[in-house]
């Protein structure tokens, strides 16, 4: 049966000679995996659309428990995000962590609105691509119910405010007198970056500046939580 899909690749792997297999996020059915035949032949009419970055109304036809590809109309292209090798780097975060996080045939309708939004501002010559890698991985976190609780202490309840801990294994932060042996120090600025991250849309990030050395601080803090999540090292990501 044929059906259309909207959907952004993720990844693409080549598969026997001159296939390639597609690992897709869409709207309707979460990821997918789907066999584009031919494509790597010079001639294929497809070849350009089945890669990364894509985003594209994909024509299928389900074949054995899975898809075939038989028309393509791109939406929007994020190919100039591969132009720039930092740029590149954190926008093909993105993709892995979404790629990561799902699993086959189950919908994720936040996550793919999300990561639209993010790769949209990505794209943009004046926004900070580290910041919006930053708010993506705790949007994601969010949408899986791992989101930081930023206000209470997450063992006693109590406001949070200075000399804060953090226990990776768990994902929350814990006060002073609730610090237990493997907590971490969470730095002021972590915290404060944080609440400002969770507080402003994708739109609002280019009006945030935060000094290298906080970004970087940041993104390690988050990376580090999404291992201790999911034991996902994200292999795109240059620290
Ligand atoms: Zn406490």
């Amino acid at each position: 049966m044929d059906t259309s899909v909207k959907g952004i690749v993720l990844k693409t792997k080549d598969y026997k000679d001159n296939d390639k297999l597609l690992t897709i996020l869409t709207l309707e059915k979460g990821k997918i995996l789907v066999k584009a035949r031919g494509v790597k032949k010079a001639k294929s009419k497809f070849k350009a659309f089945c890669q990364s970055f894509c985003f594209a109304e994909f024509e299928l036809v389900s074949s054995n428990g899975g898809y075939i590809l038989t028309g393509v109309n791109e939406v929007e292209n994020f190919y100039d995000l591969t132009t720039d090798i930092s740029r590149f780097s954190y926008a093909f975060c993105v993709l892995e962590l979404v790629d990561k996080v799902c699993y086959e045939n189950q919908e994720y309708l936040n996550i793919f609105i999300d990561m639209l939004k993010c790769l949209k501002q990505m794209k943009m010559n004046e926004v900070n691509v580290e910041l919006t890698l930053c708010k993506f991985i705790l949007n994601i976190l969010s949408f899986e119910g791992f989101k930081i609780n930023l206000n209470e202490c997450s063992n006693c309840g109590d406001k949070l405010n200075n000399n804060l801990f953090f226990n990776m294994s768990r994902g929350e932060i814990t006060c002073e007198k609730c610090r237990a042996l493997d907590d971490i120090v969470l730095e002021n600025a972590i915290y404060s970056s944080l609440k400002i991250l969770y507080s402003n849309s994708y739109d609002n990030l280019k009006t945030i500046k935060f000094s290298k050395k906080i970004l970087n601080n940041l993104l390690k803090f988050l990376t580090n939580n999404i291992y201790f999540r999911y034991e996902i090292k994200l292999k795109s990501l240059i620290l």
